[in-house]
């Protein structure tokens, strides 16, 4: 069986519905958004 040639894509999946998250807005310190799901995650933080 040959390598099959998925997109893969770049966009980090959102934790919460799955979908490509293509930009996060961050609006605080651990608050943000995902867009375009518009998903509420939380920016990496140290
Ligand atoms: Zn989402």
């Amino acid at each position: 069986m040959a390598d099959s040639e998925e997109p893969a894509p770049s966009l980090p999946p959102c934790p919460l519905c799955g979908a490509p998250v293509v930009t996060v807005t961050v609006t605080g310190p651990e608050t943000g958004y995902a867009s375009p799901c518009g998903c509420r995650i939380f920016p990496d933080r140290t």
